[in-house]
């Protein structure tokens, strides 16, 4: 298998996974023309477009890759049943397409309807965790949110986290306002900062990492509950993350 990450817009990642037949499926195509590129200087065959959920910059180039790819199948939850979806999938469904096979997994927060797609150990999971960060909670409670995070959270620590979008940098200053004495934090945002200024992208990232720098996977921490205003173990972790994401949308 070969992953391929076409950058697209302004800051959004689209996803090609690839097979030894060059047969390739296309994961949140925010816009059409640089897959279309990808796939001719690599003649590569698409085989399928998942979508994780119905914002603009994920499913934008759904109609002009079908334009091209008339027969392509589209699978996506039922809120992009409107932005091309032909095959409305839900959690624990699997797409066997080739040598492909990808697990379901339904992620609400972000969106009502966001799911994510696994092959091991590929996460596809759209605008669910990002690294460093989390989606903002756009139709979705908190308490939705961070469960659909521990539910990523119980896949394998070389679990590859395919988002959708490079945040990293500013996601990391927050993470350093939150925990400004966490070293591995620090060196996290140092490198990161790197990559970005000669241009390189930092995602995918994987479980293991994330679960020592994202402070959204570590609310239990006291001193991150202290940082904030909770006085520790005074509340429930949902209500911490609450807390923190509310924080972090007027950081
Ligand atoms: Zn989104």
């Amino acid at each position: 298998m070969e992953l391929i990450r076409i950058p697209a817009l302004s800051d959004n990642y689209i996803w090609l996974l690839c097979d030894e037949n060059k047969h390739c499926v296309i994961i949140d195509p925010a816009e059409s023309e640089p897959v279309i590129d990808i796939l001719a200087a690599n003649q590569f065959i698409p085989a399928a477009i998942l979508l994780t959920h119905h914002h603009h910059d994920h499913v934008g180039g759904v109609p002009g890759l079908l334009k091209q790819h008339p027969e392509l199948p589209v699978y996506g939850p039922e809120e992009t049943q409107h932005k091309g979806a032909t095959y409305i999938v839900h959690e624990h469904d699997t797409i066997n397409t080739g040598s492909f096979s990808f697990r379901v997994m339904e992620l609400p927060g972000h969106t009502l309807g966001h799911i994510a797609f696994y092959q091991a150990p590929y996460l596809f999971c759209g605008d669910t965790l990002f690294s460093g960060g989390c989606g903002r909670l756009f139709e979705g409670t908190a308490e939705q949110m961070f469960s659909s995070l521990e539910k990523i959270l119980s896949l394998p620590d070389d679990t590859l986290i395919c988002c959708a979008h490079e945040y990293t940098v500013s996601n990391m200053k927050f993470a350093k306002a939150v925990l400004p004495n966490n070293q591995i934090i620090h060196d996290y945002y140092q490198e990161t900062l790197k990559l970005r200024e000669n241009n390189q992208a930092t995602i995918p990232t994987n479980l293991q990492t994330e679960k020592k720098i994202n402070v959204f996977l570590n609310c239990h921490d006291i001193y991150l509950q202290k940082n904030i205003g909770i006085k520790p173990n005074s509340m429930s972790l949902s209500s911490v993350f609450q807390q923190l994401r509310a924080y972090k949308d007027r950081f």
